[in-house]
């Protein structure tokens, strides 16, 4: 499922290809996607919310991003992206498509959501956009110092939850977490001085490692995806070697257990054994 790099590559992308141009014709393929608030409920969409997009979307000024969400701004109002679990946008001709735009330069953009958990949410007054795009969401992960984590929650956990720091989901939060050294069953409040340092450093690595993976292209694939590619060194690889150990000499295995209805990788060469005390997984 997209998390914060994924969600910057749609950002960089619609940008790159709706600079300067003028959006023609909206084609609503299926009318679920488009709602009214950013609260409705998956695939409520709405005869006025499909009206009101029809009105707005027509000439982009520009796109913002806090976490996981999209704000994309036009002279008539703005829409607020969401990608959920497996909504992407996507230049040229496509199968199955939720939205069409047509822009003046003959390309056509096309949002896609088999499981109807993102969509669309048009917003004709500015302010009333921008308090649904930020509502309930922490600092941006990316472009913010992480924020100080408290709590018996196990650290992972909260590092997943939205309203403490926004963008992380499971795979970026456990891969960061190795990269620190921390392993993802300690309570939050248990993290040190030192330790946050490192793990602020290590979440800005691994965002920006996976966004150089990504590149600069117009298709992303979800590493979640049946049959995706798999370019984590963590990710699903229980049982080999640890890449992150092997230079030190160690020859750890990777190891995996579920936590919070998730998979989670980790090293015991590298974040060491559960911790004693054991956190609230729930
Ligand atoms: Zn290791």
């Amino acid at each position: 499922m997209p998390e914060l790099p994924e969600v910057e590559f749609c950002r960089r992308a619609l940008s790159r290809w709706t600079q300067g141009r003028t959006i023609t014709q909206v084609e609503i393929a299926d009318p679920r996607v488009v709602r009214d608030s950013r609260t409705a409920r998956p695939s409520a969409g709405s005869a006025l919310a499909a009206e009101c997009l029809r009105h707005v979307a027509r000439h982009p000024i520009g796109l913002d991003r806090v976490g996981k969400r999209i704000l994309w701004r036009f002279e008539a109002g703005s829409l607020l992206l969401h990608l959920g679990m497996t909504g992407r946008w996507t230049r040229g001709p496509s199968a199955f498509p939720k939205v069409r735009l047509h822009l003046d330069s003959g390309d056509v953009l096309t949002f896609h959501d088999p499981r109807l958990l993102g969509g669309i949410v048009p917003f004709e007054d500015g302010r009333a956009a921008h308090a649904a795009f930020t509502a309930d969401l922490g600092p941006d992960a990316l472009l913010a110092s992480l924020p100080r984590l408290t709590g018996k929650r196990a650290v992972k956990l909260v590092l997943m939850d939205q309203t403490v720091v926004a963008g992380l989901g499971n795979v970026q939060a456990m891969e960061a977490l190795w990269r620190a050294g921390i392993h993802p069953l300690r309570q939050a409040d248990s993290i040190d001085a030192v330790e946050h340092v490192r793990l602020s450093d290590a979440v800005k690595r691994q965002l920006l490692g996976t966004l150089t993976m990504l590149g600069e292209g117009d298709e992303v694939v979800y590493v979640e995806e049946r049959g995706a590619p798999n370019p984590f060194p963590l990710y699903q690889r229980a049982g080999e070697r640890c890449p992150q150990c092997a230079p030190a000499g160690r020859t750890s295995l990777i190891q995996h257990f579920r936590q919070g209805g998730r998979g989670t990788w980790w090293c015991p060469g590298c974040q060491g054994e559960p911790p004693r005390v054991a956190a609230d997984t729930g």
